[in-house]
């Protein structure tokens, strides 16, 4: 058992300078106390920063780590569709394995705690399975030909024979056909699908028959079932039941009418994953975080994959968002993900018989309470 305290404490409350935590052994939280003079405790850990629920990083492709750099930055979401298709065939199994055990570990170090992390193959199973981080794999799916979802079941059937919490989803509302879409979201049931979503003006302009993304998919002979002239969000609401569970990332190009129409429909809050480095890494693109905060969206965080963003840093991302309290942001990479990934009874929060894992975030401005340039995580617990 230990006793820990810091400069602050991230609560669902807000930052707290007078918080003890009494973790266990197991790494569960067994008291939030306050104290005073927390700095000259007997018995007490004090560290100088803030502390964190671990991060849960609600959106990366861990089997992509060995693409760092080989996209160029600034190539445009149909140039960097096009770089993915070239490059998927290029590298080694060897060298996917080995720069996915490195950001897995990275990861951890610097205080991630729970991964929704989408994968195509097998690869990075056994790495996930024997990995100290929680992950939720999301066996993605594509193609707009003739695709079906057996392989993808497949799959699914093996990362769960591994202990591997897995769910097949889409890729997205422009990659796949209607008959694989309707198969796979009737088999989630309760499981949350994940689904990259409006990330650029090219995947609406598909819709229409007009835009990068359908020159390239012209140039590869492919003509969707799905494009009416209608919207990816009047697809989203068509082809998906009111009662699923859903993670929409990017959402850059998400407007009011969008969200609102989105927010009506479904049961349960969707939660809209950021990943501000890779829509930086791409297109110049930045997440609609006005919008969905004036509405009070449940907003988690991502890092997306080493193809499109230089680190997997969640500190990283949250540099990216200066615009927003720390603290709000801080929410966003805890607990918004947990509840993203619906694992909030355990992880995410600083609470009384949770499993978080305990994060230090060092080098903050605290008189503006600001990340700086020298802003870093590392896990206590
Ligand atoms: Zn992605």
């Amino acid at each position: 058992m230990r006793k820990i305290a810091s400069h602050y404490l991230l609560t669902p409350d807000g930052l707290r300078s007078d918080r003890v935590v009494t973790i266990a052994d197991d790494g569960e939280i067994l008291s939030v106390e306050t104290c005073r003079e927390i700095d000259r405790l007997a018995g007490v850990e004090f560290y100088s920063g803030i502390l964190l629920p671990g991060f849960v990083n609600a959106h990366c492709h861990l089997e992509l780590s060995a693409m760092q750099g080989m996209i160029p930055e600034g190539c445009g979401f149909a140039g960097f569709a096009r770089g993915m298709r070239r490059l998927r065939v290029r590298c080694t199994e060897e060298e996917l394995r080995r720069a996915a055990a490195l950001a897995d570990s990275r990861m951890w170090q610097e205080g991630v705690q729970v991964v929704g992390d989408v994968c195509n193959g097998p690869i990075t199973f056994p790495i996930k399975a024997a990995s100290k981080i929680c992950y939720h794999s999301f066996i993605e799916l594509f193609g707009v030909g003739k695709t079906d979802s057996v392989a993808a079941d497949r799959l699914a059937e093996q990362a769960r024979s591994m202990g591997l919490r897995a769910t097949v989803t889409p890729h997205s509302l422009y990659a796949v056909g209607r008959e694989a879409f309707a198969s796979i979201v009737e088999k989630a049931d309760n499981e949350p699908l994940s689904l990259h979503f409006l990330e650029s003006e090219q995947e609406q302009e598909l819709f229409h028959r007009t835009g990068a993304l359908w020159k390239w998919y012209v140039e590869q002979g492919l003509d969707p079932d799905f494009l009416d002239g209608g919207s990816p969000t009047e697809r989203l609401l068509r082809e998906l039941p009111h009662d699923r569970r859903l993670l929409l990332v990017h959402d850059c190009r998400l407007d009011s009418t969008s969200f609102d129409r989105i927010r009506a429909h479904f049961e349960s809050a969707v939660s809209w994953v950021f990943c501000p480095g890779s829509n930086r890494y791409i297109s110049g693109e930045r997440p609609p975080w006005k919008l969905l905060r004036d509405r009070g969206a449940r907003i988690a965080l991502g890092t997306d994959s080493l193809a499109s963003n230089r680190t997997l840093s969640m500190v990283a991302e949250l540099s990216l968002l200066p615009e927003i309290p720390l603290e709000e942001r801080l929410r966003w990479a805890t607990q918004g993900g947990a509840e993203a990934l619906g694992i909030d009874d355990r992880c995410g929060r600083i609470e009384p018989g949770m499993r978080p894992g305990l994060v230090l975030l060092e080098g903050v401005d605290y008189a503006k309470m600001e990340l700086t340039p020298q802003s870093h995580a590392r896990r206590i617990v």
